[in-house]
C-alpha cells in the first residue's frame, strides 16, 4: 500500500507523519518510510541541492528534472523494494508535489511533468494521498516559527504559496479516489481526529 503525505508549508505533515508511524507501529503493520525529495543519499544530496543551489539559481527545468532524479532513486531504492516486500510505502511527499511546487508554484506544464511521471514511475500511483490544506496565511505563520526555515521561505512569495495550494486542492478534484483531504487549519487535536479515520477507514483490519 502506497500512502503519500502532501501539503503546503506549516502544514503540520511532520506532525501527521509521526502521529500516522505511531498508528502503523501500534497495529504492528510493517512499514518503510521515506520522503521526498530524499530519501536514499544521492536523492538526500539532490534535495540539499535543491534547496540550497550555492546561490545560483536553478531554472525551472532543472529543479524538476532533479526532482524526478531523486524520485527515480527513491523508487528504486526505498518504494519499490517496499511495496514488492508488501510494506505500507508512507513518503512524506511525492508526485503531486511536483504538480503543486513545480506545477503550480513555478508555472510548469502539466503535460512535461505528465511524461516524466509515466517514465520515472511507470503505472505506479499512490494508493491513497492524505492532503493536509492549509491557508498560506496560517501555515506561513506557523512555518516562521521554526528556525532555519525561515530564510529560505521569505524569499518565496505569498502568491507562490496560493498557487501551491491551488495546485493541490485541484489535484485532490480530479483524483478523488486516491485523495483524503484534511482541513489542516483546525486544532492538533481535530487534524489528529480526522486522520484517525482516515486510517481506519482506509488501512484499519
Ligand atoms: O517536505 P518539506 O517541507 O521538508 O520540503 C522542503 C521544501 O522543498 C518545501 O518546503 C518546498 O519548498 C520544496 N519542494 C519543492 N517541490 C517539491 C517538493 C518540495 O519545491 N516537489
Ligand atoms: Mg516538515
Amino acid at each position: 500500500f502506497f500512502l503519500t503525505i502532501e501539503g503546503g508549508e506549516g502544514a503540520g505533515k511532520t506532525t501527521a507523519v509521526d502521529f500516522i508511524k505511531h498508528w502503523m507501529s501500534d497495529r504492528q503493520l510493517a512499514f518503510t518510510e521515506t520522503r521526498e525529495p530524499g530519501g536514499t543519499q544521492v536523492a538526500e544530496e539532490l534535495r540539499a541541492l535543491l534547496l540550497g543551489h550555492h546561490g545560483e539559481p536553478l531554472s525551472d527545468i532543472t529543479e524538476l528534472l532533479m526532482m524526478f532524479a531523486a524520485r527515480s532513486q527513491n523508487l528504486f531504492h526505498n518504494i519499490l523494494p517496499g511495496l514488492e516486500a508488501g510494506e505500507i510505502v508512507l513518503c512524506d511527499r511525492f508526485t503531486d508535489a511536483t504538480y503543486a511546487y513545480q506545477g503550480g508554484g513555478r508555472g510548469l506544464n502539466t503535460q512535461p511533468v505528465e511524461t516524466l511521471e509515466n517514465l520515472v514511475q511507470g503505472a505506479l500511483r499512490p494508493d491513497m494521498t492524505i492532503l493536509l490544506d492549509v491557508d498560506p496565511e496560517i501555515g506561513m505563520a506557523r512555518a516562521k516559527g521554526r528556525s532555519g526555515e525561515l530564510d529560505r521561505i521569505e524569499q518565496e512569495k505569498m502568491d507562490f504559496f496560493i498557487r501551491v495550494r491551488n495546485a493541490y486542492l485541484e489535484r485532490a478534484r480530479q483524483f478523488p479516489e486516491q485523495f483524503e483531504v484534511i482541513d489542516a487549519g483546525q486544532s492538533l487535536e481535530g487534524v489528529q481526529k480526522q486522520l484517525l479515520d482516515v486510517l481506519e477507514r482506509r488501512l484499519g483490519a
